[in-house]
């Protein structure tokens, strides 16, 4: 077989990549080894700008098979178990933000049906092992399924095959160090108390900051529930992830008193987080990386479909472009690299300072209390932490208050 672009995985940066390749016209085959619907380990939140970015691409959000549940706000905890809930503040039209917590085994599936009704081929169950060179270059992928070992070529390949990236392997590139890798574990429970339309996030554990527990409601008694930590916190506490999800339900004080009729109806499953602080390059020759592959996970928050979709749509520009000029070299695919920075670098620039600061559990009793005291301050702190509005702006107001008000932080 052979096709224009090939792209490896079709999750949210693989579907957004080959949906937009197909509706520009272009031959694109994607192939994932699972067959959907399949489950990915996740959240399942998906902020307002990703619910939009979705929208366009004619994906629905409405009549899912199983438990789903729109959203509009964010509560949050901090160490010293105080909390504040607001929603962020509304759009331009003056309309409420609207995020969605589904299951990633319907939406993704969704979302390849999106890119397969724009024209591109989806061939599932079919594991690529690595890129196919030829003369130097590469050429395409090689794939394994129920019929062997084969080839298939290409012009461009867009490796957009998550966290344990098979195409940034076959680049060279190394797995992210400490700091740049989190790991998360994610459980889904029946039977938890006063669910609100709210994802809530709770610093609960000041020895694991920035990491936290979520609770992120999918149905009136139902939720996803999970724990993600930084590697570094997660080595030097000594614990295992599910030890700390099960203390996050039975002590987190915002928390326990919820779960204690709470069952989990599945076993809770982790997965690595690449964070974008780890600057991986994402532009080679013939070949570009997008979303986890490209370690794009906002360092803050941990949320990574949003980016992985701006990721999959701008290596798809890229590539268009280089069929057009008949030049899929580095230099020829550059634009990916300026078009995800342009739309996003700002926002994981600044997650990861803020993460940083993150770390301080004085910072955050402080903050948290702020925003308890001052429903403008609680709006706005949501809105950041969901990107909704400019976190360079967050940055800078700390930084005055440091200088100016230095009181607000006693
Ligand atoms: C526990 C947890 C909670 C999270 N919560 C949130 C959240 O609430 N909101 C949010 O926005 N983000 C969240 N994230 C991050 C988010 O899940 C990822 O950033 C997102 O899935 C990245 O999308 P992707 O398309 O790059 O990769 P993936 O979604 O991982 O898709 C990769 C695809 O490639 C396929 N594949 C892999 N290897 C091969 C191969 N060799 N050959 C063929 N196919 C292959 C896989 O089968 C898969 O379908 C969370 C992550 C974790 C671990």
């Amino acid at each position: 077989m052979t096709a224009d672009v090939i792209v490896v995985g079709a999750g949210p940066a693989g579907s957004a990549a080959a949906y937009a390749l197909a509706t520009a016209g272009a031959d694109v085959l994607m192939l994932d080894r699972c067959r959907f619907p399949r489950d990915k380990s996740c959240g399942d939140g998906v902020a307002p700008h990703a619910v939009d970015m979705l929208r366009e691409m004619g994906v629905s959000f409405d009549h899912f098979a199983g438990p789903a549940r729109k959203t509009y706000g964010g509560l949050i905890s901090g160490p010293d178990g105080r909390s504040f809930r607001a929603d962020p503040p509304r759009g331009p039209d003056g309309a409420r933000l609207e995020s969605w917590i589904v299951p990633r085994a319907e939406l993704d599936a969704r979302v390849a049906r999106a890119a397969v009704r724009a024209g591109a081929i989806l061939r599932e169950g079919v594991t690529v092992t690595g890129l196919l060179r030829e003369r130097g270059r590469v050429s395409g992928v090689e794939i394994q399924d129920g019929a062997g070992t084969s080839r298939v070529r290409a012009r461009v390949v867009i490796g957009a095959d998550g966290a344990h990236s098979v195409i940034a392997k076959s680049l060279g590139l190394r797995e992210n160090g400490p700091r740049h890798i989190g790991y998360a574990l994610r459980g889904y429970f029946d039977g938890v108390d006063d669910l609100r339309d709210d994802m809530e996030i709770h610093y609960f554990d000041r020895e694991l900051l920035p990491g936290y527990g979520w609770v992120f409601p999918t149905g009136e008694r139902s939720a996803n529930v999970g724990v993600g930590v930084y590697f570094g916190e997660l080595r030097r506490s000594g614990r295992k992830l599910r030890d700390i999800l099960n203390d996050f339900i039975s002590s987190a004080p915002a928390v326990a008193a919820r779960f204690r009729q709470a069952r989990p109806t599945s076993r809770a499953i982790g997965w690595p987080l690449p964070v974008s602080s780890a600057r991986r390059q994402t532009v080679f020759d013939g070949v570009m990386l997008a979303g986890d592959a490209a370690s794009l996970v906002d360092p803050l928050t941990g949320e990574g479909i949003y980016t992985a979709l701006v990721s999959g749509r701008s290596a798809a520009r890229a590539a268009m472009a280089g069929i057009r000029a008949d030049d899929v070299s580095a230099a020829a695919l550059r634009g990916h690299e300026h078009e995800w920075r342009e739309t996003v670098g700002g926002y994981l620039g600044a997650g990861r300072v803020l993460k940083n600061l993150a770390k301080s559990a004085w910072l955050f009793n402080v903050v948290v209390r702020r925003a308890g005291e001052n429903p403008q301050h609680a709006s706005r702190a949501i809105g950041y932490g969901i990107g909704t509005i400019d976190r360079a702006v967050a940055l800078r107001g700390v930084m005055r208050r440091v200088f100016l008000q230095p009181s607000f932080f006693r």
